[in-house]
Order: C-alpha cells, then structure tokens, then sequence
C-alpha cells in the first residue's frame, strides 16, 4: 500500500531543507508521495518535482493559506489547485507581502522590548519567499534572549497572545475556501486541535467550512493525541470530510516525523475527487 505525507514545508516557507532536500528525505524515509505544503506559497513545486521524478517520489502540489476567523489564526492546507488562478495567486502574494510589513512591526516591538534583533537579519534567515515567526524565533535565539525557536511561542514574546505578536491581514477561512475552489483545489483545516485550544466553538467553524464545500480535515498529526483523533475523526465521519494524515515536517531540529504520518491511495483519491467542488 502507498503512502503520501500530505503536509510538509521546505525552506520556501520555514521548513529547513530545500525542496529537492525535502523530496530525497522523504524517498528515503520510504514515502511513496508528499504533498509540499509551504505556508502563502507555491514556488518550491517545481524543484521538488523534478526532485521528485528523478528519485522516485510523487510530488503533490499544495499550499498551507493562512486564514483568520474571530481573530484566530486557521491554517487550511489546498490541494490539486491551479497555481496560476489569478485570483488566488493575487491573494498569496498580498498574503507574503503582509508577512513582511507584519515581521517588520513584530521585529519593532520587540527592540522596544530590548530585544536586539533586526529585520535585515530576519529576512537573511527567511531564504525563502514567505517570512514568518519561525524566522523571527532564530534571530530572538541568536540574541540570546531565548534558548530554543519554540521558546518564541508564548505570552512574553510572540505566541498568538504575546506581547511583540502581530497578527497578519488575510481571508477568512469561508473566503478561502471559495478561492480553493475557484481555482480547481480541495480544502482542508489543518491541525484543528490547534483551533480547539483556542476556542471552544472550534466545532462551529469545522462545521460552517464543511457547508460551504471544505473537503477534509486534518486527522493524523503530531500535535493531535489518540483521543483528539477520535474526536475529529469522528467529526470528519459525520460532516462527510476525507480524514487526512501528515508530519507537518518542518526538519529535524522540529521534532522530525517524515514518513511516520500519511494517507494510502484510496484517501489520496477521495480527496482529488472533491477539488473543486462547491
Ligand atoms: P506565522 O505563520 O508566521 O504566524 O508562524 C506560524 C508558524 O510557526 C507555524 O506554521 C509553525 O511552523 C511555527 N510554530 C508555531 N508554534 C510553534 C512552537 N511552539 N514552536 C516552534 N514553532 C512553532
Ligand atoms: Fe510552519
Ligand atoms: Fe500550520
Ligand atoms: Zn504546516
């Protein structure tokens, strides 16, 4: 039986490989396909195809859009899109534009808090096309203020309710969803436990995405344990939503799982077969 990771990141967005590193890593990891997934971002599926015929691996084109809903950041992982509809192509570039502006501010607030960090040095981090807090983590490490990137994500510094946090300017998760399908993709809210810890009415947003056309949900994860894949599992089962599995790999130092996660064929075709459906 195939296997295909379908979430994964390369140095375009803040994965640490390059895409064709990516591809080879997978290969060996014994993964049939991965589904490259870069956060507002498309421009590593070329490397990692050709990647990935040389080698043997089934390269899946994706994107990880960042959408916001009451002021909560939702992540939904598009496949199968065309990634030259106008309309969505349009809105990632604003999308990573704004993580610019966006890294810019948070870099300002954290030298207000004596942080010595600066934007040139964030954007030499970023390599790729879209900036994002990860890269800001790095340059806080390298300050010396925190110890490891993850100690970035709290209330002191740039967790979601952090003091140097900026939110970005993006779409709802409705409103992606409509770009999604416009251009011929299927939609799915990743990691929703991430949702859930924010928010008791998670279930309402799974819900209303699943009526305007949502695709799937994001079952297997490393951040979700047996009982939360239960519950979005059995979830999934009532709204009708392709359960999906990926590592959400970012590399090694991000506590890598390449290969540990993954769908077989059958779901891989599920979830082809409800792109662009509304
Ligand atoms: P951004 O899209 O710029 O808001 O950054 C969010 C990204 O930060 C996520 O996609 C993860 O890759 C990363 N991230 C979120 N929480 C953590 C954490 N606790 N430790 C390390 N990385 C994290
Ligand atoms: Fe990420
Ligand atoms: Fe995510
Ligand atoms: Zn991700």
């Amino acid at each position: 039986m195939s296997r295909f990771d379908l979430h994964t990141h390369s140095n375009v967005s803040d994965g640490s490989f390059t895409p064709s590193e990516l591809v080879r890593r997978a290969r060996a990891g014994g993964l049939d396909g991965i589904a490259l997934c870069d956060h507002d971002s498309t421009a590593g599926w070329e490397e990692a195809r050709a990647e990935g015929e040389q080698c043997g691996l089934e390269v899946i084109g994706g994107c990880e859009v960042s959408s916001r809903w009451r002021g909560m950041p939702v992540h939904m992982l598009a496949f199968f899109f065309d990634p030259l509809s106008a309309e969505l192509v349009a809105e990632l570039k604003r999308i990573r534009e704004d993580r610019i502006l966006r890294g810019e501010k948070m870099v300002a607030k954290l030298r207000e808090l004596g942080v010595d960090v600066t934007l040139a040095r964030v954007r030499e981090i970023a390599q790729g096309e879209s900036l994002g807090r990860p890269h800001i983590a790095q340059a806080m490490v390298e300050a010396g203020v925190i110890a490891r990137v993850s100690d970035a994500f709290t209330r002191e510094w740039i967790g979601t309710s952090g003091r140097a946090y900026v939110p970005k300017q993006v779409l709802s998760p409705q409103e992606t969803l409509h770009l999604v399908a416009g251009a011929g993709g299927a939609a799915v809210i990743a990691h929703p436990v991430w949702i859930e810890q924010e928010t008791h009415a998670s279930q309402e947003i799974i819900e209303e995405c699943a009526a305007l056309g949502l695709a799937g949900l994001e079952i297997e994860h490393p951040d979700q344990d047996s009982a939360a894949r239960r519950r979005f599992g059995r979830l999934a089962d009532r709204l009708g939503l392709v359960r999906t599995a990926g590592s959400d790999y970012h590399g090694d130092d991000r506590g890598g799982m390449l290969g540990t996660f993954g769908v077989n064929e059958g779901t891989l075709a599920a979830l082809r077969a409800r792109g662009g459906k509304r």
